[in-house]
């Protein structure tokens, strides 16, 4: 990481220094030749016009004298040319030279000098092979021309090896300040990156503070020893977590386990082992499960529902129910958790409380009966005695009033046992029903003053049942409603459809469910006013055979109060 840190440094701080340096040589290899010549053309300038003074001020003659003085002085070439360009003495040139020296009337400034006073030009020197800045004036006195010169190689190059040399400099100024740069900051992040990945453990004990690093570096180490501390404490908070549920599993006592999207066990208790066999974490859940209806609540399950299975018998023979929850926050990998009751002992207490009450009604029949027929006896030779005839007539009310319980505990048996389930269920016209139990029910409905009416409606709708097990259920309803209801009132009954079921609903004018009762009302033996006296023929178990009976059939049997007085009690089964 340094190496890399380093490298990356030393190449754009390389990559700066010569694009500055570029910048560089183009300001002085331009702007400053530029630059160095005006400043030399001024300062020859200058010059030549001292010179000028000087010449024209001197006697003449001695030219080679004058010249060889001046360009002493002055440190330039000094050259005196005649008005006819004949060069008569020059600092450089012997005097044998000047023979072969060329016509310098032609040279630009020597020309200009003569026509205007004052020329200057930058060339090539042909005597001297090498570039000068020339500038020449005439001295009218002595009819000649007087020319300064200065090379231009003296004034115009820039110190190339200085720079060059500078510039290494530069390189190795770079190299130092890369690695100081790398160690100042690859080293700590390279050390705080090492440690990141054991943050749990190792980042707690690592001298964060201690790291000889930048302020801003510090604080990210600082931030990321919290962060590791965070984390630790979720993590500690997490295990326990972890712990409470696991012991909460094993100690549920209930099979539970957990099924992800590949259909293998995840998680299971000490019940699930018992049940399904050990070793079961990463099995496939068919080979666990080993039953179709539990498989298929779990698959409904990872579809996202839940599903429930009311009864499902498993190879060791005992009886279960389970519950298929689809696990909802696990993000893309939604697991099931099924979780399985026990029902044998229960299912074998209520057949068990079945059979008792089938056959502790039937047995109560008889002699029922018995103290019925005596009691009828009775009343025929007892004659006009008033009490006798008071205490006959209650004995008679109660022995009809067992008849009825006994009558509805024995229907209440037959709904809950097995042999139910036998019987033939057929297509039932709503219509057809309600017509028959409304005429089974005028008997009771007339001598109470109440009017039972069937609502007419459209189409006649019909579901699939056992017929005397649904009458039974309406006839339920009408009994109750006529009993609730204040004589010259109406019963309706109504059949409509709604969300693919069949609803058969009645309702009555009588003093309606109080709310707390409401939810009650389908329990065996429960009466929602119990300082009230039982009406005639109440056994308490009226509706709670409604329920049953819409159950069976798939269905549910509900209570939904008017709005000022009276009820509706309804029953949804599916529509046919
Ligand atoms: P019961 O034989 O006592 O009528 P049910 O199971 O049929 O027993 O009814 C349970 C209770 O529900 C009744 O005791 C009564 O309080 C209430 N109930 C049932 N039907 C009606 C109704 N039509 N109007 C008012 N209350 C009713």
């Amino acid at each position: 990481m340094i190496t890399t840190m380093r490298r990356r440094i030393f190449i754009s701080m390389f990559i700066c220094m010569f694009v500055t340096g570029l910048l560089f040589y183009f300001v002085l290899s331009s702007w400053l030749p530029r630059q160095n010549t005006a400043l030399a053309e001024d300062r020859l300038k200058k010059s030549l016009n001292l010179a000028a003074q000087i010449v024209s001020l001197s006697p003449g003659g001695n030219w080679q004298g004058i010249v060889d003085r001046l360009a002493e002085a002055s440190g330039y070439r000094v050259t005196i040319i005649s008005a006819g360009g004949h060069v008569m003495a020059d600092s450089t040139l012997k005097l044998d030279d000047f023979a072969f020296a060329e016509d310098h009337g032609q040279r630009s400034e020597i020309a200009e000098a003569l026509r205007i006073g004052f020329g200057f030009s930058l060339r090539h020197s042909s005597s001297l092979t090498s570039h000068f800045i020339y500038a020449a004036r005439a001295v009218p006195e002595h009819n000649i021309v007087l020319r300064l010169a200065d090379p231009v190689k003296q004034v115009i190059y820039p110190p190339w090896p200085w720079l060059l040399l500078a510039g290494l400099m530069g390189v190795a100024l770079i190299l130092i300040a890369s690695h100081l740069l790398a160690n100042r900051y690859a080293r700590p992040i390279q050390e705080i990156s090492a440690c990141l990945p054991n943050l749990e453990d190792s980042c707690l004990g690592y001298p964060w503070r201690a790291l000889n690093c930048d302020p801003w570096i510090k604080q990210m180490a600082h931030s990321l020893e919290t962060m590791g501390k965070n984390f630790q404490q979720r993590l500690e908070q997490l295990n326990q977590d972890a712990m409470r549920l696991k012991s909460l599993l094993q100690s549920l006592g209930k099979p539970v386990l957990t099924i992800n999207r590949q259909g293998r066990i995840t998680l299971c208790n000490q019940a699930a082992s018992d049940l399904f066999g050990k070793d079961l974490i990463g099995k496939n859940q068919a080979t666990v499960l080993r039953n179709a209806d539990l498989l298929a609540a779990v698959d409904q399950a990872a579809g996202g529902r839940q599903a429930v299975i009311d009864e499902v018998r498993l190879a060791d023979g005992q009886i279960w129910d389970a519950v298929c929850s689809p696990i909802l926050d696990a993000g893309n990998q939604p697991e099931v958790v099924v979780v399985m009751h026990n029902l044998t002992q229960l299912k074998k207490m209520a057949s068990m409380r079945r059979d008792f009450i089938a056959n502790f009604s039937h047995e109560l029949r008889t002699p029922l009966a018995v103290i019925k027929s005596a009691q009828e006896t009775l009343s025929g030779l007892m004659g006009g005695n008033k009490d006798s005839i008071r205490f006959l007539e209650s004995i008679a009310r109660q022995v009809e009033r067992l008849q009825r319980l006994l009558e509805d505990l024995l229907a209440l048996a037959h709904l809950e046992s097995p042999e139910w389930h036998c019987t033939a269920h057929r297509p039932i016209s709503a219509r057809q029903l309600m017509d028959e139990t409304r005429l089974a029910m005028e008997e009771k409905a007339e001598p109470a003053n109440v009017k039972l009416q069937v609502e007419p409606m459209n189409d006649d709708l019909s579901f699939m049942g056992e017929y005397n097990t649904i009458e039974r259920a309406l006839i339920n309803l009408l009994d109750n409603a006529i009993k609730y209801s204040p004589p010259g009132e109406q019963v309706v009954m109504r059949s409509y459809a709604a969300d693919n079921r069949l609803i058969i609903e009645v309702e009555d004018n009588g003093p309606g469910v109080a709310p707390e009762h409401q939810a009650r009302i389908f329990e065996r033996f429960y009466r929602a006013d119990k300082s009230r006296s039982a009406p005639e023929g109440s056994t308490g178990l009226g509706l709670a055979i409604v329920r049953h009976a819409a159950l069976l059939h798939g269905g549910e049997a509900g209570h939904k109060n008017q709005n000022e007085s009276g009820s509706i009690f309804f029953i949804a089964l599916p529509l046919l």
